[in-house]
């Protein structure tokens, strides 16, 4: 017999070597309490949340919690079923209404996550013969839409508006083509020149996608996602979302103008064939993205979080990986994988949580510290941060 599990036994490896140096297991972190969207109790000991994705603060949000409480106890814990059979009730609806009232658009269709509105849309839209063309750094819920459908991949260097617009040309003019792009690229927080690109786009015949996951409740001025901040929101065919970020649920989502957008309710296998989201979820869902509605001040202060945090980690001397803050996402770049492992747990013995990321799943083989803002941090809170950082990198000598 093979033994099916011999191909994992690299990563097997690489693991224990890692554990053998005595760190802790970065990838397996319990918070034992959370008493509010920006401290837990990890280890026994407080722990300020600087890994999270609740960028707008909302899972503790008062309206949130009791619409959630309300429709448990009037819906039930769960649906069973799928949208299209028996899993449709009021509060899908009404999840569906407030995304199409939150980005002005006709259209809206609700995932299970977020992961599954991309496999959805992406694999079912694009079909034989149909190009998709996307940035080599797109999320793995993208390649895995991708892999699901039957139309040719392309991909093109990262944020690279050239390397999109020759991509494109070399397509033949008449074929079906689809461009994935994503707001905020979530291992760095660099945003995408989304303007540009789509232009380049529009001019080869293309339709595009917008994954705008780490984007939407936070960056825009009605918080819609960078195409709304770049002023291209009206040339975008489809905008994918996700409720596990600002809005402090779990769901995904797409919406859209396509006046044929409805039908995807009859073909979409992630939609069809999976059961639908919890009544109370849906419920958080509804009143969280209706408030994200009137959040600008707390994104004026998410934006002061995160220039505070970059600009002090920067003066500390850390390599980050942007120039300027883009987005709630700040990356810290480490030397190699044990002396990330090693500060990543020096932060955690002073109380601070942030995110060890690692290949696969970081561009250029890049072993990072991502740090990801909420606008519930307080402004003490971002300095008792850097003084986290401070003792930390001196402690692992990442800093001088
Ligand atoms: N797209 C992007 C860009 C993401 O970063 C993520 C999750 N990290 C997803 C989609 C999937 O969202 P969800 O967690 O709702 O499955």
């Amino acid at each position: 017999m093979t033994d099916l599990f011999s191909k994992f036994d690299p990563l097997i490896q690489q693991r224990e070597a890692l554990l053998a140096t005595g760190v802790k297991d970065p990838f397996s972190l319990v918070m034992e309490e959370v008493k509010s969207p920006t401290v837990a109790i990890c280890n026994g000991r407080e722990t300020i949340l600087l890994g999270t994705y609740n960028y707008m603060g909302m899972t503790f949000d008062d309206d949130v919690i009791a619409a959630g409480k309300k429709a448990l106890e009037e819906f039930g814990s769960g649906t069973t079923g799928s949208r299209v059979l028996n899993g449709t009730y009021q509060g899908h609806r009404d999840v569906e209404q407030a995304l199409k009232d939150f980005y002005a658009m006709d259209h809206a269709m609700v995932f299970s996550t977020g992961y599954q509105a991309n496999l959805g849309i992406i694999s079912t839209i694009a079909g034989k013969g149909d190009y998709i063309i996307l940035d080599i750094d797109s999320h793995a819920s993208i390649y895995d839409g991708c892999k699901m459908g039957d139309a040719e991949i392309v991909a093109f260097r990262h944020n690279d508006i050239e390397a999109l617009e020759k991509r494109l040309k070399r397509l033949p003019p008449e074929a079906g083509k689809l461009v994935v792009l994503e707001g905020v690229y979530s291992m760095l927080g660099d945003v995408a020149p989304l303007k540009e690109m789509i232009r380049v786009s529009k001019e080869a015949g293309a339709m595009i996608l917008v994954d705008e996951a780490h984007s939407m409740g936070f960056i825009g001025p009605n918080g819609r996602g960078v195409a709304e901040d770049q002023g291209v929101l009206d040339q975008v065919d489809f905008v994918i979302g996700t409720f596990s970020k600002s809005v402090g649920t779990v769901g995904g989502f797409c919406v859209s103008n396509h006046p044929k957008f409805e039908i995807l309710r009859l073909v979409c296998r992630p939609y069809v064939f999976t059961a639908s989201l919890p009544p109370s979820v849906v419920a958080t869902a509804a009143t969280s993205i209706r408030k994200l509605m009137h959040g600008s001040n707390k994104r004026a202060h998410l934006w002061e979080n995160s220039r505070k945090l970059h600009g002090g980690l920067k003066a500390l001397g850390f390599t980050l990986g942007t120039d300027e803050p883009q987005s709630a996402i700040i990356a810290v770049i480490m030397p190699d994988l044990e002396r990330g492992a090693a500060m990543w747990e020096a932060l955690l013995a002073e109380g601070l949580y942030v995110n060890l990321a690692r290949p696969p799943a970081t561009p250029a083989n890049m072993t990072l510290l991502r740090c990801s803002l909420c606008a519930e941090h307080s402004s003490e809170q971002v300095d008792q941060i850097l003084g986290m950082f401070a003792a930390a990198g001196r402690k692992v000598g990442i800093i001088g």
